[in-house]
């Protein structure tokens, strides 16, 4: 177990140190911020979606590693993906931040966040990319936070 942990470890050092998908869409359809006032997160994600699709997804933003890594494993995740698959994947997400179930092989690499889970104030540092994907996808263009829960 402990080599599966430091293989979930090597993947949120990575894709915080290099997130997927960092930086603005040409011609975003949807947009959202986030913010995790707990741990000073934010994050601003912009969404092509095209015929039910998400086309492109990208994010700016400054946060934790953990906020970082989620956020960029997130976008690798949904990117391509119709966005009913995207809703069901960020449900399940979240059943695995619950501590509701075991990962599933259908969250790939977003497993590697499941450790964060012993940690309930990283939780909202894992979970803040997924809120502010509900949000873009819902066409909310407030600022969503973490504390509305
Ligand atoms: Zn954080």
């Amino acid at each position: 177990m402990s080599e599966l942990n430091d293989l979930y470890q090597d993947v949120i050092l990575d894709h915080n140190k290099r997130p997927r998908n960092f930086g603005r869409l040409a011609a975003p359809t949807r947009t959202a911020s986030g913010d995790n006032p707990l741990c000073g997160d934010r994050l601003d994600l912009e969404v092509e979606v095209r015929d039910g699709r998400v086309e492109d997804i990208a994010f700016t933003g400054a946060g934790c590693a953990i906020s970082t890594a989620s956020a960029s494993l997130m976008t690798e995740a949904v990117k391509g993906r119709p966005v009913a698959e995207v809703e069901a994947l960020s449900e399940r997400f979240r059943t695995l931040m619950r501590g509701e179930g075991p990962a599933g092989e259908e969250l790939g690499m977003l497993a590697a966040l499941s450790g964060v889970r012993a940690y309930p104030m990283r939780v909202k540092c894992a979970t803040l990319a997924w809120h502010t994907l509900r949000s873009a996808l819902a066409a909310e263009a407030d600022t969503v936070t973490t504390e509305t829960e």
